[in-house]
């Protein structure tokens, strides 16, 4: 499955299995998405691979370490390597085709706006959740975050 910006000049690509998304609605992620949230994954560094433009990527962090990667050419978020992970984050609005990954958890909903209306089945937290309890949820149990993540931490996140 490819990943292009809106110019197409960064291009990545991914390796099935594509994981579930997750949409974050607060003030950052709002404001970076131009709308209610962004719709987002974590995926394996082994299931990424970068295809062109690098080098047109820039890069903004806020003091409190909110990262931002976007083209330079045309403003479109791109994935980044998440700092202390094996995995990159990626935006889901970025790919070309169909997924079987859908959203399943929808963050900080205490700080949505006051247009936005959250429905369906996903699970909803108030704030950030532990990002080992969300990437749990977004991988079926099946994945680790540095494969230091247990079972036994699954339990103790769960709210
Ligand atoms: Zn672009
Ligand atoms: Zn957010």
């Amino acid at each position: 499955m490819n990943g292009k910006c809106l110019c197409g000049g960064v291009e990545f690509q991914l390796e099935e299995p594509i994981p579930n998304l997750y949409q974050c609605h607060c003030s950052l992620c709002r404001k970076l998405s131009g709308s209610a949230s962004d719709t987002a994954m974590f995926i394996s560094r082994d299931q990424f691979r970068w295809v062109r433009g690098l080098d047109r990527i820039s890069s903004f962090r806020t003091p409190t370490g909110y990262r931002s990667d976007f083209c330079s050419g045309c403003g479109s978020t791109v994935p980044h390597l998440m700092s202390n992970t094996t995995h990159f984050w990626a935006p889901a609005g970025l790919l070309e085709g169909d997924i079987d990954g859908k959203v399943v958890a929808h963050l900080c909903t205490e700080s949505k706006a006051s247009w936005d209306e959250i429905s369906g089945e996903a699970e909803c937290f108030n704030e950030m959740p532990e990002l080992e309890r969300l990437m749990h949820l977004l991988h079926g149990g099946e994945e680790t975050v540095d494969g230091e993540w247990e079972e036994s931490q699954a339990a103790s996140a769960e709210v």
